[in-house]
């Protein structure tokens, strides 16, 4: 068993040690910092490292211990958060020029939860900008590379999140996912990431892409930090009138649930999709296999609107892209500028030209396009009306089934620049993911095995509305089964 003072232990690990005083909170951040220092200028996953800003939060919760009292479940736990999660005193840029130098005033409802209970922030990770994307290509700062292979790409668009977990450079992260965005690096880069039912999890302070398919989750080493910081970060709002009121259950109950009598649907169009590696369907067979030996119920069933999940993606997400990126004139935001004594117009000129990246300028031509005057209904409308038969798939799924089991992505990590001038192959890397957003319905990606070459493979879990206990109870049964958690990516050195 990895000790639990490595940079490799899980989040319950760490806070477990911290509290029980076999490290404080300050040498866990430090070893952590560290091991940063000597391995992301390689990988590249953090933005912005707020070392003193973490010691003195460390300083705080060791003297609460010290005091007898508890500082929460995430107790000296170092995490960092996705850029596009708002944090009080910390820039943060969404992985956008047009946001750089922007200091909140606030936490985001998310962020808020993880600091009450414990966690220290290091700092913000890298993302493609705005989240477009599924490689972290299209960050607006620096290239994020795959700790399992660094020609390679972590995936997107919360890939500093997967690969900061994945290669030690902190405990647990979390990222967003709007058509995949949490699930898809975390396969790339061999970790647990969950995409929480729509609702389940607070957006506010969270930088918007398409509201009616953002959601924040976990991204982390086990299967068990999953449910321990979903327990943290779910529940109702009264900041975002899209969260649901349901209690929120102890989910870790959930992971000794073995998975005997479970009823698990392989949907047929998933696994016949084109373009799927043989490697990749060898690794999720054998999960799945495994979850029958251990007493799962497993069936073929259909969802057969699973081809228009793209298309009817790529107006939804674009249409509410162009409509909130809006707020971004150039003039609203980017306070580094004006604090230096450039003048608005000065301010505006800087950012117009460099503001936003070629693939957020896509989207909102895109978006703009399909709401425009007379299309809305040929567009727009008629993508909902899609996104309503997708959803009607899943509930006449989930009649038959309590989980459904598929790839998380077509293939394993790609060459970075591989799909760079080909948008529409970008857009596929997500082909297995998007559909859960546009249904609103809870995902979650498990790694469940290498490729020959050594890259991880994640298995895909859905779930009813609000049955994330579920899908960490099953996702527990794969991790034991693949044995995954235990292994590490190589050691990169910057
Ligand atoms: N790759 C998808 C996109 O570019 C999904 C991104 C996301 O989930 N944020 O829109």
């Amino acid at each position: 068993m990895t000790p639990p003072t490595t940079p490799f232990s899980s989040a319950a690990a760490c806070a477990r040690a911290v509290k029980a005083r076999e490290i404080s909170a300050r040498e866990l951040a430090t070893l952590t910092l560290d091991r940063v220092a000597a391995s992301d200028e390689c990988l590249g996953a953090y933005l912005r490292i707020d070392g003193d800003g973490a010691l003195a939060r460390c300083d705080a919760i060791d003297a609460e211990i010290a005091a007898g009292g508890d500082p929460g479940p995430l107790a000296g736990v170092p995490v960092a958060l996705k850029d596009i999660l708002v944090t009080e005193g910390l820039e943060t840029t969404a992985g956008s020029r047009i946001l750089a130098g922007w200091i909140p005033p606030y936490d985001g409802t998310a962020v808020a939860r993880l600091r009450e209970a414990g966690a220290i922030i290091l700092g913000k990770l890298n993302m493609d900008e705005f989240a477009m994307g599924s490689s972290n290509e299209n960050s607006a700062f620096k290239v994020c590379r795959n700790p399992w292979d660094t020609t390679r790409v972590p995936g997107g668009s919360s890939g500093g999140s997967a690969a900061a977990v994945a290669a030690g450079l902190c405990a647990a992260s979390l990222g967003t996912d709007t058509g995949g965005s949490i699930r898809q690096p975390a396969a790339f880069c061999g970790i647990v990431g969950l995409k929480p039912t729509y609702g389940r999890v607070s957006r506010y302070g969270v930088i918007a892409f398409a509201s009616s398919l953002d959601q924040v989750g976990p991204m982390t080493r086990t299967v068990e930090d999953a449910a321990l910081l979903l327990e943290v970060i779910a529940g109702f709002d009264p900041r975002d009138a899209t969260t649901v009121e349901a209690p929120v259950p102890r989910y870790r109950d959930a992971l000794d649930g073995g998975v005997r009598g479970l009823k698990i649907g392989l949907p047929k169009e998933f696994f016949s999709a084109d373009g799927i590696d043989p490697e990749v369907a060898a690794a999720v067979s054998g999960a799945a296999d495994a979850l029958r030996e251990a007493g799962a119920i497993l069936t073929e069933i259909s969802l057969p609107h699973t081809d228009l999940a793209l298309p009817a993606y790529y107006l939804v997400a674009p249409a509410e892209a162009s409509s909130n990126l809006a707020r971004y004139d150039g003039v609203r935001y980017g306070l580094r500028q004006a604090a230096a004594g450039a003048s608005l117009l000065d301010l505006y000129k800087e950012t117009r030209g460099t503001g936003f990246g070629p693939e957020v300028k896509r989207r909102i031509m895109l978006g703009t396009f399909a709401l425009r005057a007379g299309y809305y209904d040929a567009y727009y409308g008629k993508a909902q009306k899609v996104r309503t038969l997708i959803k009607g798939d899943f509930d006449a799924a989930f009649g038959e089934v309590d989980v459904i089991l598929s790839p998380t992505t077509p293939t394993a990590a790609f060459a970075i620049g591989e799909k760079t001038a080909r948008p529409i192959d970008m857009y596929l890397a997500d082909i297995f993911t998007l559909s859960a957003n546009l249904a609103g319905i809870p995902g979650m990606s498990v790694p469940c095995g290498l490729t020959r070459e050594g890259l991880p493979v994640g298995v895909q879990l859905l779930g009813r509305p609000l049955d994330e206990a579920t899908l960490l109870q099953v996702a527990a049964s794969v991790e034991r089964d693949a044995g995954m958690s235990a292994r590490r990516p190589p050691e990169v050195q910057s």
